[in-house]
């Protein structure tokens, strides 16, 4: 099947109690018992819930896995597969990755005894200089965010697998209509549905998905033990935002595009970082691993200071500054003082995030307008 047709049907039966062409919300905490221990596959929600379900037998079928387990936020999906290892157990992770991830792994993890390392994984042959025999995990983000690197998937995994180390990557920043990480060797894949999946800027949710049926067992558990699951209207939305998940990411992808080259042109502009670009360093791998090349722009302007970035950042009117991303609306945002404000500036700028970066997220707005609106911000410099 193809990944339109999965995008709609897959996990998504007609109810059987009422023929409900949608899946209900199932807004219930308790399931009524025929006798002790006699039910019909549900007990109490926090362990099974029927639109919850629903959206997880879509998401395994959308990354081509064999389950998926849904959270409350894609922390907690990630916090999730962090809780497979134990105390003295090693991640490597990429250096340039969403900032609530990087404040997981050091603020929290750190404190039970679980270490991280954080590299520059472009070179795959760096990765296996820091694998050691405590090392567990290797942690991918790819597009990187915010600096849009592109990590070779493939590579990377065969890195891991050499050594018997589990791969995990965040696809958040692609989706899986432009890469699905399982195909290419990871084990683990974990979304933040808050962005692309969901796609309206209106739910925070999380997902992992996993090709093992045991490592799927594990985190069955873990989500019921530690209970941090999303409610059913949540997982509605998520549900109903994934059927049109293709033809979104693949217009704003369209969109990003040409901002991206048109950026790359304008006198104002310094440099551009998105992948779908020729000059972009991965450029060839982006090719060969994405559909597209991701909805993610970032910039840094001629005069490259905190102060310009500021004056554009205040001048869109279509763009609105905010955080977040993978929305139908475009957002222009800040890494250093919003996403990215929880790493400190001196890792920050070692990977190349400078006070004055850009980063949009290009919606799915009609090209000529949004276009039409950075040129009159750029004229505040
Ligand atoms: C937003 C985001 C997260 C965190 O997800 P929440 O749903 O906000 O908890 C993790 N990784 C990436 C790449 C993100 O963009």
């Amino acid at each position: 099947m193809q990944f339109g047709t999965k995008a709609i049907h897959a996990g998504v039966e007609p109810d059987p109690s009422t023929g409900a062409v949608m899946t209900p919300i199932y807004q219930t905490s308790t399931y009524a018992q025929e006798a002790p221990g006699v039910h019909k596959g549900y007990e109490y929600a926090r362990t099974q819930n029927p639109t919850r379900h629903a959206l997880e037998l879509n998401l395994a079928a959308l990354e081509n896995g064999a389950k998926a387990i849904c959270f409350s936020s894609g922390m907690a999906a990630m916090d999730a597969v962090i809780r497979l290892l134990n105390p003295g157990d090693e991640v490597i992770a990429t250096n340039d990755l969403y900032g609530g991830s990087y404040r997981l792994l050091t603020k929290v993890y750190e404190r039970y005894g679980i270490k991280s390392h954080f590299i520059d994984m472009s070179d795959p042959a760096e990765v296996d200089k820091y694998i050691n025999e405590r090392t567990k995990l290797l942690w991918i983000e790819t597009p990187t965010n915010p600096m849009l690197n592109i990590i070779d998937i493939e590579a990377v995994c065969k890195v891991a697998q050499k050594h018997g180390i589990r791969t995990c990557v965040d696809n958040t920043f692609a989706s899986p209509y432009l890469q699905t990480p399982l195909d290419l060797g990871a084990d683990i894949v974990v979304h933040s549905a808050t962005k692309y999946l969901g796609g309206h800027s209106d739910v925070v949710l999380g997902a992992i998905v996993v090709k093992d049926e045991a490592l799927a067992q594990q985190l069955y558990f873990l989500q019921n033990a530690v209970g941090a699951v999303p409610g059913p209207h949540d997982c509605f939305l998520v549900l109903r935002g994934i059927k049109t998940l293709h033809l979104r990411v693949e217009r704003a992808c369209k969109n990003a595009k040409k901002i991206a080259k048109h950026l790359a042109a304008h006198p104002r502009v310094k440099t551009v970082y998105y992948p779908g670009l020729k000059d972009h360093p991965g450029y060839m791998i982006a090719s060969r691993q994405m559909r597209f090349y991701g909805a993610m722009v970032s910039f840094v302007l001629e005069k490259d200071t905190q102060e310009d970035a500021v004056k554009v950042l205040s001048a869109t009117k279509l763009f609105t500054l905010a955080e977040s991303l993978g929305g139908v609306e475009s957002l222009i945002g800040h890494p250093a003082t919003m996403t990215h404000a929880s790493i400190p500036r001196e890792e920050r700028l070692k990977v190349g995030l400078s006070d004055s970066l850009i980063r949009l997220s290009v919606g799915v707005e009609d090209l000529e307008d949004l276009i039409a609106d950075l040129e009159q911000a750029l004229l505040a410099v």
